[in-house]
């Protein structure tokens, strides 16, 4: 985990973190250690000892990438402690009423499904963002450098061999795919710069997508604007770019 408690019960953000004070686990409260070999799946973050007893067994990733967007928001949004019917989970952004998560490494179906069902029962509206970089194609063409906001198609597959979507997704469960591309724009400032581009999923099967094609690329700040974070004011919201999309571009309607 990237947030941990001190003996003064502050929470502590990993970045802050100092190795010679000690931070316990939110959930079960146990002694944790801060795991500081990194790669590029694995960012220094806060772990249980081996025997641990934690009752948050959900798999959550470290990545460089879920923590990148973990740090956007405020640290009392972060890994906050959703408890219900004495069941406790950490969500990776609580805010308002809505439980944000997100996901690097490949996620189950099942646990899929069980993160929706105990956010939606507790009354959250849940939004996931996946890593999909590299991880989409075009199912017509053999080509797997597929951009999904350039191709004339509005569908993909998924490339990952776990289904996490081969279950039936509740109501009040929201998808995003980020991605990282090259736009063509005439800007010649941007000529060679990579976006991260984050397209709003409408229908999913199994396997294959099908997205929103907005008329502006939604980026990780019109995201973060949708909950306040993106302090500036020129910026829309991805909900505003939704809502001011032609239906006449993509024939779905966002839920
Ligand atoms: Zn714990």
């Amino acid at each position: 985990m990237f947030i941990a408690i001190d003996k003064d019960n502050n929470r502590v953000g990993i970045e802050n973190a100092d190795k010679t004070k000690e931070y316990f686990c939110p959930v079960c409260g146990e002694k944790l250690s801060i795991r500081a070999k990194e790669s590029i799946a694995v960012k220094t973050h806060f772990t249980h000892t081996r025997n641990s007893k934690c009752v948050d067994d959900w798999n959550h990733d470290m990545s460089e990438w879920h923590f990148n967007w973990q740090r956007r928001f405020p640290t009392e949004c972060r890994e906050v402690v959703i408890e219900h019917n004495g069941i406790k989970h950490r969500a990776d952004i609580c805010i308002g009423n809505t439980i944000i998560e997100f996901q690097h490494s490949p996620l189950s179906s099942e646990e899929f499904k069980k993160r929706n069902e105990f956010y939606t029962n507790c009354g959250y509206k849940v939004v996931w963002v996946f890593d999909a970089d590299e991880k989409i194609k075009n199912p017509y063409d053999e080509d797997n450098t597929l951009d999904p906001v350039k191709n004339r198609f509005n569908e993909f597959i998924w490339k990952r061999a776990k289904e996490t979507f081969s279950k039936p997704i509740q109501n009040n469960v929201g998808i995003y795919l980020e991605y990282k591309t090259m736009l063509t724009l005439q800007d010649k400032r941007y000529e060679n710069m990579i976006f991260n581009i984050m397209i709003p999923i409408t229908q999913i099967t199994p396997k294959s997508f099908k997205f929103f094609k907005t008329h502006v690329y939604i980026q990780p700040n019109n995201f973060l604007k949708d909950y306040g974070i993106c302090s500036d004011e020129e910026t829309m919201s991805a909900t505003q770019i939704i809502q001011q999309t032609p239906r006449s571009l993509n024939g779905y309607k966002i839920q």
